[in-house]
């Protein structure tokens, strides 16, 4: 069976995403790889496919026994041996698990790093068929990383110990170019292919807001997410147990997670959210690295997290199924002052070193806290301000985050900067942008008064709030005309560029919000696909029920997305079940009767007629429009669209058009400087699909336009593409 195939029979998926079939083919052919991909994009495909068509054993290192246990889940829903070996076992079933390992009864072994030199498991892989050694959340292995475990320097020891060599691949969500490069040397990766699919996850939502009342603003979000699943992230345990109690107090269904809970409590508050039996999660960053929950609908940050990889990997524990979900951070200056001194007071997970490195570490969380401090205050694309931070080149609006939704004008700010810049200088740069801030408003505060500051030209002459004050002093620390030091007290300096401003010979203009416009509310209504939810609840209930007679979380049976395609295509047949996107060969065995059985009831009760499977009555090919000049792929997807709409389909996206393509191979995927490509095949050029440079915001890039023949054949096709 070659790959497509299995992803078809084991995973239920029509095409591979991108990155997926590259890092797949290099690894079967013993190519070692590093997958850099967010999460969400399905690195576990990339690993899991390869071990089930290579001759042995793969064993994947992962640090956390919820993602082992969650992933082995998963791979025995889907038919496939597998096991993990960690802590939560007792001696005596690992002693069982290496049994059977050692009868060849495993495809995937999950294995915790702490145990891969323990006696009894380097003699079982001494004498095993190792085919492939995985190495997930591959950044732990670095220093520079923000989550390093020192166990996981010791894999290269056991790769040593063992009688050949296997195959390495290694994947992670985030790495900045020096983890990158510490995971290659580290793990002695020999000439690996390194892909990065890129950071975006455009179904995420994000928003940040400067409430006063945080706990108001959350439960005036919370309005909009009934009975949706969610995550709010406290930076410390008493805020975790403050929210959580607070919510159970509005009636919410919340559970709480935080290392400060003995482990039984953990456990089952982690269960239950698993499982859906609660709604919402307050929790310390203690929890979920490695929660593979798919229907995961927002994630709130309570308190501004320490730095932007940690940001980005916790609010993307929202939306893996795809489906749309928001990420709203609620920040307060009182949030820059609590991680300081996390940072100054923790040694976190860093090894005793020297006091020179120590040093370097305390300067590098320093800086990457400012940057993430960066992030709350600009008012330019929140997307696009975390793509550059990983190195990306993001467009200039993404129409999908807090900055992009507000309304903002241009505004000549270069009055204010003046009185401002003057202001710190007068103060002989010695305070904070509070007392700042305080002195250009004329305060009588204590403070001001007894250190003089009313003496001082500058002090009154700013009629603006406090608020406008501070997103002045934060445009302009921004860009660089005034400095913010990075230590527990920090104090604003003028900066480079101050004297352009103060000798009057440079403007200063920035974005500020028009009117106040929160569109959480507004983005519930991108709804993507409309649904019968009364089919929804029923397959939601039946899935409910099989998972509590299993003691498995409900989406190991099928995700929300399966359960939503199920409702558009209503099979009634073993064949159109498997057409569902996430119904593979042993689902479909294991569960597809009772599913229809469901779905024929549910539609012979409310008089419905099953969806057309095949041509439709409603659809006809000849009335999309086509062109003898070539066109893109999303053009295509958009004339298809404008037929399809008006015969009540949901829309195709160019994406989706593209998966296509490549799994019927006319397109593959190469990649070029780092980056990987799309470009037609032998095939695909025959069909009439050529690619072409063009130059797009200063880059050049390779884009694919589509002759009359391809645009033909992709619209005859255009039903099997729903
Ligand atoms: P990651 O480990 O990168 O965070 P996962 O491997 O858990 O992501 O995959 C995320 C989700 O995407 C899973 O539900 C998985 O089944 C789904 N997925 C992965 N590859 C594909 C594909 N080619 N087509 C459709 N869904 C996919």
């Amino acid at each position: 069976m070659d790959a497509l195939a299995i992803l078809r029979q084991y995973y239920g998926y029509d095409a591979f995403r991108s990155g997926q079939e590259q890092l797949i083919n290099d690894l079967l052919q013993s190519k070692d790889v590093l997958g850099i991909m967010p999460t969400g994009a399905g690195k576990s495909i990339c690993f899991q496919i390869p071990a089930l068509m290579m001759g042995g054993v793969t064993l994947i290192v992962s640090p956390l026994i919820s993602l082992m246990k969650d992933q082995v889940n998963a791979l025995i829903q889907a038919g496939v041996a597998a096991a993990y070996i960690n802590s939560s076992l007792t001696e005596k079933q690992i002693h069982l698990v290496l049994q059977r390992a050692r009868a060849g009864a495993y495809k995937l072994i999950y294995i915790a790093p702490e145990r891969l030199l323990t006696s009894d498991f380097l003699s079982f892989a001494q004498g095993a068929d190792i085919s492939m050694l995985t190495v997930d959340e591959a950044h732990c292995i670095s220093q520079w990383g923000h989550d390093f475990r020192p166990s996981y320097s010791r894999i290269p020891e056991f790769i040593a110990a063992l009688s050949s060599r296997p195959v390495i691949s290694a994947f992670t969500a985030t790495a900045t170019p020096k983890v990158r490069e510490d995971i290659v040397s580290l793990l002695l990766l020999e000439k690996p292919t390194v892909m990065v699919t890129g950071f975006d996850r455009p179904n995420l939502y994000l928003e940040v807001q400067k409430p006063k009342d945080k706990f108001g603003a959350l439960s005036e979000f919370l309005k909009s997410k009934k009975e949706k699943s969610g995550i709010v992230y406290c930076s410390t345990r008493a805020t975790v147990e403050e929210v959580c109690e607070r919510l159970i107090q509005n009636r919410y269904k919340a559970s709480r997670y935080h290392a400060g809970l003995p482990d039984d409590e953990r456990r089952s508050s982690q269960d239950d959210f698993l499982y859906d039996r609660i709604q919402i999660m307050v929790a310390t960053n203690a929890f979920g690295m490695g929660i593979d929950k798919s229907n995961v609908a927002f994630v709130v940050h309570y308190n501004m997290p320490k730095d932007v990889e940690s940001y980005y990997q916790e609010a993307g524990r929202a939306g893996r199924d795809g489906e749309p979900a928001d990420c709203v951070l609620l920040y307060s200056g009182q949030d820059v002052r609590t991680n300081l001194w996390l940072i100054e007071n923790s040694n976190n997970n860093e090894e005793p070193g020297d006091e020179s490195t120590r040093e370097q570490i305390l300067e590098r969380d320093r800086r990457r806290l400012r940057e993430m401090t960066f992030y709350c205050s600009t008012n330019d694309c929140l997307r696009g301000y975390i793509l550059k931070y990983f190195g990306e080149v993001p467009p200039p609006n993404c129409n999908n985050c807090g900055s992009c939704k507000t309304n903002f004008e241009t505004v000549d700010v270069t009055v204010s900067a003046q009185k401002t810049l003057s202001c710190v200088y007068r103060m002989k740069e010695r305070y904070g942008v509070s007392m700042v801030i305080d002195t250009l408003r004329g305060s009588k505060n204590e403070r001001v008064l007894r250190l003089g500051f009313d003496k001082l030209s500058t002090y009154g002459i700013c009629e603006q709030s406090e608020q406008q004050l501070r997103a002045i002093t934060n445009h302009l620390i921004l860009s660089g005309y005034l400095v913010k030091t990075d230590d527990e007290y920090p104090v604003i300096r003028l900066g480079e560029r101050a004297n352009e401003v103060l000798r009057g010979s440079g403007a200063v203009h920035m974005k500020l919000p028009k009117e106040k416009e929160i569109s959480v509310a507004k983005h519930e209504e991108r709804k993507a696909v409309k649904v019968d939810r009364r089919l929804f609840d029923v397959l939601r209930d039946l899935r409910r029920r099989i998972a509590n007679e299993q003691n498995l979380p409900a989406y190991v049976i099928f995700h929300d997305s399966t359960l939503t395609d199920m409702c558009i295509k209503t099979p009634t047949t073993p064949e159109s079940l498997l057409s569902v996107s996430g119904v593979g060969q042993a689902k479909a065995e294991r569960y597809g009767k009772q599913f229809m059985d469901a779905i024929v009831n549910f539609l012979r009760d409310n008089n419905l007629e099953e969806m057309p499977s095949g041509p439709s009555k409603g659809f006809d090919p000849a009335t999309v429009e086509i062109t003898d000049e070539p066109v893109t792929v999303n053009m295509v997807a958009d004339r298809i669209n404008c037929v399809l709409i008006e015969n009540g389909y949901k829309k195709i996206s160019g994406q989706r058009v593209n998966s296509w393509l490549i799994a019927e191979g006319y397109i593959t995927t190469v990649a070029r400087n780092d980056k990987s490509v799309k470009i037609p095949t032998e095939k695909g050029r025959e069909l009439g699909i050529n690619s072409e440079e063009r130059f797009i915001r200063g880059e050049q890039v390779e884009i694919n336009l589509y002759g009359r023949n391809a645009q033909e054949h992709i619209v005859n096709n255009s039903l099997r593409l729903l």
